[in-house]
C-alpha cells in the first residue's frame, strides 16, 4: 500500500514552483523588519490568519499574499535567501529536482539589475545544492543528487502597482496600447534571459507565462516566445486555469509550450468561448489526443487549483482522474508552497488518496516529473541522472510496496 512515508522519501520533482508564493512565514518578517515593509501582521499566526490561509475567497484573495512577498524580494541578500531556503526545504521532503520560477522584472529596481536578481537567486539555489550533495557523497549511497534549473516568468498583464520596472515601462510607453506593452516587456525578458543564460552559467532553462488568462491572450507574447524558442529555451504557459481549452491550445501552436501549468479546463467543452469552434467536444477530444500525443506534460497543482476555483469543491472533481484515465503526461506539483500552504508530498499523497492512483501509476506521474523536467545538463546527462532516478525508485518501491509497483512503464514506450 502507497503510504505517506513512502511519498516523502522518494525521490520527487516539482516543477511548477513559484519563488515569490513559497517564502517562509519567518522569513518574510524578519525581512520585513529588516527592510521596513509594512506587513498586515509581524506572527506567522497572524499572517495565516489574514494573508496566508488554508482556504481563499476568489483568485484576488489567492494573489493578495504576492504584494507582501514581492516587496521583501527587492535586495540581494533577500533573494538570495529565499532562494537557499526553498531548495533546502524541497531537499528535506525528498524532493531531488526542481525548476523555480519567478518574475525577474518584479524584482528591478533602482539598485538592483536584471542580472543581479538572477544571480542572486541562483547563488541561494546552488548553494543548498552544493551542501546537500557534498553531504550525499560522503555518504556514498545511491541517493539521486539534487538539481535545479530557474525558469523566468513573463506576466500576461500588469500595472504600475507590480514593481517600479514595470510602471516605467508603462510610462515611457504612453503611446502605446497596454497588450503592446506587454508584449514589449515579454520580449525584453526573453532576449535577456537568453544572454543571461549564456554570459553567466546560470542555468535558466524555461520561459513561462503567467498571470491574469481572461483577457489577455498568450498571442500578445507570440514574439517573445519565438524568441526564446530561438535560442534553445524551453516554454512552460500558465493555461487552461481561469479560462478554456482554447487557451491551451493557442499555448501550443502559437508559444510552442513544451508543458502546460495547470491546463484544469483542457477536458471542459462547456469552458469553450470560441464561437468559431462549433463541435466543442470533437474540438477537446482533438485537443486532448494532441497533447497526450506529443507528451506535452501537465503541470498539475491540484491544492492551488481548490483554492482558486470556486466552482471546485471536492477534490474528485479534479481533472487529473479523467486525465490519468486519457494516459495523458502529467506531474504533480505546488505552484506556492507558502501561499496554498503546501509540498510536494502533500500533493502527491492528495493525489493518490483521492483518485486511488495504483503503485504502477503513481511510478510514471513521478518519472514523468523528472522526464519531462528541462534539465539543465546535456541530454545525455540528463539521461544518465533519470536512470539513477528510475534504479533508485524501483528498488525503493520493490521493498516497500512489492514487485508489482516497479517494471515497465504499463504506457507507450517513452524515451528516457
Ligand atoms: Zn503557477
Amino acid at each position: 500500500m502507497i503510504t505517506f512515508d513512502f511519498i516523502k522519501a522518494a525521490p520527487k520533482t516539482d516543477l511548477h514552483l513559484h519563488l515569490d508564493g513559497s517564502v517562509r512565514l519567518q522569513t518574510l518578517v524578519e525581512l520585513a523588519k529588516e527592510n521596513k515593509v509594512l506587513l498586515p501582521s509581524y506572527t506567522e499566526d497572524g499572517l495565516k490568519q489574514l494573508v496566508f490561509k488554508d482556504t481563499y475567497r476568489d483568485l484576488g484573495e489567492y494573489l493578495h499574499g504576492f504584494q507582501y512577498t514581492c516587496a521583501v524580494m527587492q535586495t540581494a541578500e533577500a533573494l538570495e535567501r529565499v532562494g537557499y531556503e526553498l531548495a533546502v526545504d524541497n531537499i528535506l521532503e525528498g524532493v531531488r529536482y526542481i525548476e523555480v520560477r519567478f518574475a525577474p522584472q518584479l524584482h528591478i529596481n533602482a539598485s538592483l539589475s536584471a542580472i543581479d536578481v538572477l544571480q542572486s537567486v541562483h547563488r541561494g539555489l546552488a548553494r543548498a545544492a552544493a551542501e546537500e550533495n557534498a553531504r550525499l557523497e560522503v555518504q556514498n549511497g545511491e541517493i539521486p543528487k539534487f538539481h535545479f534549473g530557474i525558469i523566468v516568468c513573463a506576466l500576461r498583464m500588469f500595472n504600475e502597482k507590480f514593481s517600479s520596472y514595470y510602471k516605467k515601462l508603462l510610462q515611457v510607453c504612453a503611446h502605446t496600447k497596454a497588450r503592446a506593452v506587454f508584449g514589449i516587456a515579454s520580449m525584453e525578458l526573453a532576449q535577456l534571459a537568453v544572454a543571461i543564460r549564456d554570459e553567466n552559467e546560470i542555468p535558466i532553462v524555461g520561459f513561462d507565462l503567467a498571470g491574469q488568462e481572461m483577457g489577455y491572450p498568450a498571442e500578445d507574447h507570440r514574439e517573445a516566445f519565438g524568441y526564446a524558442h530561438r535560442y534553445f529555451l524551453k516554454k512552460t504557459i500558465h493555461a487552461g486555469e481561469a479560462y478554456g481549452p482554447e487557451s491551451i491550445f493557442q499555448a501550443i501552436t502559437e508559444c510552442n509550450a513544451d508543458r502546460i501549468g495547470h491546463g484544469m479546463h483542457l477536458l471542459n467543452y462547456a469552458m469553450i468561448q470560441d464561437k468559431s469552434i462549433t463541435d466543442p467536444r470533437k474540438y477537446i477530444e482533438d485537443l486532448s489526443q494532441y497533447i497526450a500525443d506529443r507528451r506535452i506534460t501537465v503541470e498539475i497543482c491540484l491544492t492551488s487549483n481548490m483554492q482558486t476555483n470556486q466552482n471546485l469543491k471536492d477534490l474528485a472533481k479534479h481533472p487529473l482522474g479523467m486525465m490519468i484515465q486519457r494516459r495523458l503526461s502529467t506531474t504533480i506539483c505546488t505552484d506556492n508552497r507558502t501561499v496554498s500552504n503546501t509540498t510536494v508530498s502533500d500533493e502527491i499523497w492528495k493525489a493518490v488518496q483521492t483518485f486511488a492512483i495504483t503503485p504502477r501509476v503513481l511510478r510514471n506521474i513521478i518519472i514523468y516529473g523528472f522526464k519531462r523536467s528541462f534539465f539543465p545538463g546535456s541530454y545525455l546527462e540528463k539521461r544518465a541522472y533519470v536512470r539513477g532516478v528510475i534504479d533508485y525508485y524501483d528498488k525503493m518501491a520493490s521493498a516497500h510496496l512489492g514487485p508489482h509497483a516497479v517494471g515497465p512503464e504499463d504506457d507507450m514506450p517513452d524515451s528516457e
